[in-house]
């Protein structure tokens, strides 16, 4: 998920400052202009666990931990409510002794009726070097040319709304109390909710490489928004259809990072194939209707946040799309050609992949409507 595509933004100022004893730092060098650092911290999810065992008992304290703070204020948000200041630490307090809510909108459960699992999770996380791994997989989804030198903080915590498992936002830290600002201030960062992770089968390495995967999206698109401030102002969305190709394209690469974390160099199923060729065509027809004159202001919004916040991986037909896109410049063009479009904007990922139909007829076509568009120098 990434709220920067749509209002909703996020970030951290003065980040060395809060480097803790739970926080890491380590460096990437696999190309000179990449320097792209992470700092865990594990503080709110050990604490969080610690207080539903009775271990720790001050409420106040686990609920101003960053991390909490971070995922309490977007979980209101996801749930579409509002709350008291003081709400969070008291419902937390009300957690911790009765076994259910009505509407949990913190997302407690998950992580009360989880509590060894969770232990071990956060165990073989440290153990196994996810910021090391992280770092490295990002640095091979981007081009040499690309200049960034920046540190992000990456929270882990056990709570968070039903709608998100993962996401970025850009704040500001007063003291540790975060004010979640635009794209154009402060700086990323990211939360994952490992309660998420520990939903299914209980498989230790199926939840480590999940953690790594959705980790790891998210700190593309932290670290993609850092390379486009860099980028000419000419590449900035114009018109809807802009900005839903941007959404494509940084979505597209995501997740196609998320697929290769699960897959390695395996080839992904055939239902895998169905679903992201209907998902180009939902594309194509969606275009369509944007470049059409009768489009309106509140269906366009629609149309974006459908992109990718539908709540499925085949309603999501901008991510999806993407996705496949990206696999398939990647399998038939190379990781150059899709790191090179992360340079040149949304419409270039599109004629990248135009280039990749022109070797193998058999993939999911673009619309001639879409082509001209794209083809168009208008930014
Ligand atoms: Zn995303």
């Amino acid at each position: 998920m990434n709220f920067a595509s749509y209002t909703i933004v996020t970030t951290i100022a003065a980040i060395l400052l809060f480097l803790s004893l739970t926080t890491e730092v380590l460096r990437a060098q696999t190309h000179p202009n990449f320097e792209f650092s992470l700092g865990v911290d594990y503080s709110a999810a050990e604490q969080t666990l610690d207080f539903f065992d009775h271990r720790i008992g001050d409420a106040d304290r686990v609920a101003k931990l960053r991390g909490n703070q971070l995922a309490a204020a977007t979980s209101v948000m996801l749930a579409r409510t509002e709350k008291s200041r003081d709400d969070f630490r008291d419902q937390l307090e009300l957690a911790r002794n009765i076994t259910r809510f009505e509407s949990d909108v913190y997302g407690f459960f998950p992580a009360k009726n989880h509590i060894p699992e969770l232990r071990k999770l956060l165990n073989n996380i440290k153990q196994r070097q996810l910021d090391r791994r992280i770092v490295a997989t990002i640095a091979s989804f981007f081009p040499e040319q690309a200049k960034i030198s920046t540190r992000f903080s990456v929270y882990l915590v056990v709570i968070g709304n039903e709608r998100a498992s993962a996401f970025v936002r850009r704040v500001v830290w007063n003291f540790d109390t975060p004010t979640f600002v635009n794209d154009e201030e402060g700086e990323p960062v990211i939360v994952v909710n490992l309660a998420r992770m520990v939903e299914g089968p209980p498989n230790e390495q199926a939840q480590f490489i999940e953690v790594l995967s959705t980790t790891a999206h998210e700190c593309f698109h932290a670290a993609f928004s850092v390379l486009q401030k860099s980028l000419p102002d000419s590449l900035r969305p114009r018109n809807i259809a802009d900005q839903l190709l941007d959404i494509v394209q940084n979505e597209g690469i995501a997740y196609y990072l998320s697929l290769q974390t699960h897959l390695g160099g395996e080839t992904p199923s055939r239902k895998w194939f169905d679903e992201t060729s209907k998902a180009v065509d939902i594309l194509n027809r969606v275009l369509g209707e944007m470049l059409s004159p009768n489009l309106t202001h509140a269906r366009a919004q629609e149309l974006i946040m459908d992109a990718n916040l539908s709540g499925s991986f085949e309603g999501n037909y901008g991510a999806t799309s993407g996705l496949r896109m990206a696999y398939e410049i990647d399998a038939h063009l190379g990781r150059p050609a899709l790191t090179a479009t992360l340079m040149n904007g949304g419409r270039s990922f599109v004629l990248t992949y135009q280039q990749a139909c022109l070797r193998d007829g058999s993939l999911p076509q673009l619309d001639k409507r879409v082509l001209q568009f794209v083809g168009q120098s208008s930014r």
